[in-house]
């Protein structure tokens, strides 16, 4: 298959100036953190993202937490080998944190926030880390929500798991971030997109984030600016 390119940004060291990093994806070393996935799906699924997200990158995490750089505290990237992609460190295989999973981890394309007063006044007044307010001709007032997805150890078999980052839930009319059938969410900021039987091992993480992550998103905000029934099926 075709190398893939992840990138980063980090600000430079002698100024603000903000450059990229990058590097080619280690999908031999990923594969030794992706539990039963095979080789090929494993391509799939990041050909897929490098297309549709080719800003995320893939890292190791554990639930919802990204494991950081011992030193640096910087994110893990595939790049070769895992390793720090602020200062190269080498991931150390025998820390405590146990073996991390495969996660990826990056920011939904804009969602318009024009029409949710409330929520627009509310990240005015705090944008939760990590979180973009923005706005920009022929979108209006925008917003972007990082995402963590992550891989469970029997993926493809059980389906990707998608969480919000702890700040999400600390915008203004936020519900709780703990189990709930009315928003649909797991708790530890995992989101319940799929119901008993519905996931397919064929599908891919590209596909969940589109098709239904960023709807999960979408729903919440609207459930958080004041619309109770934003998650009722519309049939
Ligand atoms: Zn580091």
């Amino acid at each position: 298959m075709n190398e893939i390119t992840q990138r980063f940004p980090r600000k430079a060291r002698a100024s603000d100036r903000i450059e990229h990093l990058s590097w080619t994806l280690d999908l031999d070393c990923a594969l030794g953190f992706a539990g039963r996935m095979d080789r090929a799906r494993l391509e799939r699924e990041a050909a897929e993202m490098a297309e549709h997200f080719p800003r995320w990158i893939l890292t190791a995490g554990k639930g919802r937490e990204r494991v950081r750089c011992r030193r640096c505290a910087g994110p893990l990237v595939f790049w070769r080998g895992l390793r720090c992609a602020l200062c190269g460190r080498d991931f150390d295989r025998g820390s405590k944190i146990g073996r991390p999973r495969l996660a990826w981890f990056g920011l939904l394309p804009p969602i318009g926030i024009g029409g949710l007063a409330r929520i627009d006044e509310a990240l005015r007044a705090s944008t939760p880390e990590q979180h973009v307010l923005g706005e920009r001709p022929g979108i209006g007032r925008y917003f972007l929500v990082p995402l963590v997805a992550a891989y469970p150890s029997d993926f493809p078999r059980s389906a990707v798991r998608v969480h919000y980052l702890p700040g999400f839930f600390r915008i203004r009319g936020m519900p709780p971030d703990s189990p709930s059938h009315a928003t649909h969410l797991y708790g530890q900021g995992q989101m319940c997109l799929f119901a008993g039987g519905e996931w397919q091992p064929e599908t891919t993480c590209r596909q969940v984030l589109q098709q239904r992550a960023y709807a999960h998103v979408v729903k919440l905000l609207n459930y958080a600016n004041g619309k109770r029934r934003a998650f009722a099926k519309v049939s």
